[in-house]
């Protein structure tokens, strides 16, 4: 009979998703995932989790909560430690297999192998624990994980060209840009495509004349050249991602802002949030940041994100300094006096 798998909507689906269910999939097994996060998922994780839990991790909560009722055989749950070398990710999604077992009793098993890259960049105790806990032979696992490699180099491939594909975001997008500001949504993934926890920020952009642009339009290899500005290594690779693609898009043209989507309760954004502040104001790049927590308000989000908009468009006409082609722009008579004579 085929095997079911399950894997949960939160934390790193969004960067992994397609590399995971290819992978399982080239094993012959079903492949489950969550539906978007909405309120009942999250109040199920919240009442499950110790308070002081940031909101992406009370979200993963519920959607395991999801799955732990399900007739599945296993519940995808894998020990992110590092994906690169001299990195880690956050010590609370090395440490979520142990959080969720610990909180959440499943009917399936969970399946937790430990990806360790930090030391050398290998998959291969990973597959190992695969490969063990499923009774799998490692040449089949092996196999399977190459050709799911390839489908996520074409998902990220997608992605920086602004194609957001079905499978993964439930339905497919494409990013447009006619409209006539520049706006760099800067987060974690979580936290930039889980409508529900940032009220669907993307789309009230969208509508407001806005061009998005996010981590994922920015190769990788840029996002690390931009990221060694500081004087020591960042311990924390998405922390290097975040400052990298800050710092990369000052460089480009157009009227431009930063919305920086940091999470109550992360240490990580605390420190790096903190840094990319610091440089904007620097860089004279206008930036508006918002934290999210369950408590958020969907109105507040709202008044600041149009408040931070007219002001981009308005701090762009006081700077336009030349004269527009339709005469907007030419200002008082008095304003030419000694140009012209008076
Ligand atoms: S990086 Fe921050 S927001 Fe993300 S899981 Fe870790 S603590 Fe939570």
């Amino acid at each position: 009979m085929t095997k079911r798998i399950g894997i949960p909507r939160g934390l790193l689906f969004y960067n992994f998703f397609l590399l995971w269910s290819s992978f399982f999939e080239s094993l012959g097994m079903e492949v489950i995932s969550t539906a978007e996060t909405n309120k009942g998922i999250l109040d199920k994780g919240a009442s499950k989790v110790v308070d002081e839990a940031c909101l992406p991790v009370k979200v993963f909560y519920g959607h395991v909560a999801e799955l732990a009722e399900r007739e599945l055989d296993y519940i995808f749950v894998p020990r992110m430690v590092s994906i690169e070398k001299g990195a880690y990710i956050c010590p609370k999604i090395i440490g979520i297999p142990d959080m969720v077992k610990a909180n959440i009793t499943a009917k399936p098993a969970y399946l937790a192998p430990n990806l360790n890259m930090r030391e050398k960049e290998s998959h291969d105790q990973f597959l190992k624990e695969i490969a063990a806990n499923m009774g799998k032979p490692l040449i089949q696992v092996q196999k399977a994980w190459r050709s799911a490699m390839k489908v996520q180099q074409k998902y990220e491939l997608d992605l920086l060209q602004g194609i957001y594909p079905e499978k993964v975001f439930l339905k497919r997008e494409t990013l447009e840009h006619n409209g006539d500001l520049n706006i760099l949504l800067l987060g974690h993934e979580y936290n930039l495509y889980d409508d529900y926890i940032n009220m669907g920020i993307r789309k009230k952009l969208k509508q407001m004349g806005c061009n998005l642009m996010t981590v994922n339009q920015v190769p990788k290899y840029v996002q690390q050249l931009e990221s060694r500005v500081l004087s020591r290594r960042m311990f924390w690779t998405y922390g290097k991602s975040l400052l990298g693609t800050a710092r990369y898009f000052r460089e480009l043209p157009g009227s431009k802002g930063v919305i920086l989507l940091t999470s109550f309760g992360c240490g990580i954004d605390s420190i790096v949030g903190n840094m990319i502040i610091r440089y904007l104001g620097k860089m004279k790049i206008p930036y508006l940041n918002i934290t999210l927590d369950e408590h958020t308000g969907e109105a507040g989000i709202n008044t600041r994100i149009e408040a931070f908009i007219d002001l981009l468009r308005w701090r762009r006409e006081l700077d336009e300094d030349n004269i527009s082609t339709y005469g907007k722009y030419l200002g008082s008579p008095q304003r030419y006096a000694g140009i012209y004579g008076s």
